[in-house]
């Protein structure tokens, strides 16, 4: 009686030259005999609250809560469900079409998973990938989504670049960069035509190991962009560390483009990054002409949002992505 259970997650140390290193926890805390009647059960409830620090960001403590245990058993759930969907061919692909701003010429399309479940619909990669991830599947996804990509892209697209995202998972593996390769060879892909997205999360969990990936990867004729920029926290840092072929700013900020002074100024400055990295800069999603004719008057390269075209099967993305051409072209 009046037993508690508290697990403590560290945060990561960032440790910068002459600067002193921030340090920051996590307490996630179940309580006998509320919270569980026996040690490990306990313990493993303890668990999951620290689990739900740190998804939310972390730096809070938390008790554990009986709906944490149902989420969990959800997540565990899906998991199991994925090997069994990729045997039964339920994952496809969506590609959709970016665009040169001053040509109106498609430059590429970025691919990404879909699942439609049996019993549950269209399950959203937002919702699956995270799990994917967690539960140790998203190597073989990951693989998957690849020669997928590759095989799917190789014959079609004449000018352009097929874009995959990759996930931080798939970039701390070993042996992720001989298993790249095998796919360019087995499926015959041009590596100039393959671009890989990665996210700052991604270089920022194991930067070295990240750096000497990304590397290697480039070292095969791929390009590489930053995904998602400027929603992590050291933005700046990783674009310094790392020569990325493309910046992809977040479509946070693009929403917001109309309505808030602060949104553009941060527009202009990426864009002003940009360019003296000598570097395009492509913004995520465009949905109507009014921030298209922002983006292009303060000198952005690149586009794509449903504005221009959505994610869709290959044939279709193609065809709809040369309609839309013109409108991105359209001063
Ligand atoms: P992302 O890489 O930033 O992909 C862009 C997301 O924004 C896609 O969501 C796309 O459908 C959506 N989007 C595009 N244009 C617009 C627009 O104009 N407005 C709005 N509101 N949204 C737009 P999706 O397909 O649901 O994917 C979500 C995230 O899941 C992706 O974000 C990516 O991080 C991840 N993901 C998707 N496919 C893969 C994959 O094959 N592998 C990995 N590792 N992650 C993937
Ligand atoms: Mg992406
Ligand atoms: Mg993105």
């Amino acid at each position: 009686r009046g037993w508690t259970a508290v697990q403590v997650a560290e945060e990561a140390v960032v440790d910068l030259p002459g600067r002193s290193p921030r340090i920051g926890g996590s307490i996630g805390f179940a309580i006998f005999p509320d919270d569980a009647e026996d040690r490990d059960t306990l313990i493993n409830n303890a668990d999951l609250a620290v689990h739900r620090v740190k998804v939310s960001g972390g730096g809070k403590t938390c008790r554990y809560e009986r709906a944490m245990d149902e989420a969990e058993r959800a997540r565990r759930a899906l998991a199991n469900d994925i090997p069994r969907a990729m045997e039964d061919g339920e994952f496809f692909l969506h590609y959709q079409p970016q665009y040169s701003v001053a040509s109106g010429e498609i430059t590429g399309y970025e691919a990404l998973i879909r699942w439609q479940h049996p019993k549950k619909g269209a399950v959203s990669p937002a919702d699956f990938i995270p799990i994917a991830e967690k539960y140790g599947l998203i190597g073989a996804l990951g693989d998957w989504v690849l020669e997928t990509a590759c095989s799917e892209a190789r014959d079609h697209v004449m000018d352009g670049r097929i874009a995959v995202n990759l996930s931080a998972v798939q970039l701390a593996d070993p042996r992720f960069v001989d298993r790249l390769k095998a796919i360019l060879v087995r499926t015959g892909m041009s590596p100039a035509k393959l671009e890989l997205e990665v996210t700052e999360t991604a270089i920022i969990a194991d930067k070295m190991r990240a750096l000497h990936v990304l590397r290697q990867i480039r070292a095969l004729g791929i390009t590489l962009a930053i995904d998602d920029f400027g929603t992590g926290y050291s933005s700046l840092d990783t674009l310094q560390s790392f020569p990325f072929d493309k910046i992809k700013l977040d479509r946070g900020f693009i929403s917001e483009l109309a309505s808030s002074d602060r949104a553009l100024a941060i527009v202009r400055a990426v864009l002003a990054l940009g360019r003296s990295f000598g570097i395009p800069v492509l913004a995520e999603g465009i949905e109507d002409a009014g921030q298209l004719e922002i983006l292009r008057h303060e000198g952005c390269q690149e586009v794509q949002g449903f504005f221009l075209g959505r994610p869709a099967r290959w044939e279709d993305a193609v065809r709809l992505g040369k309609v839309a051409a013109p409108r991105a072209r359209r001063a």
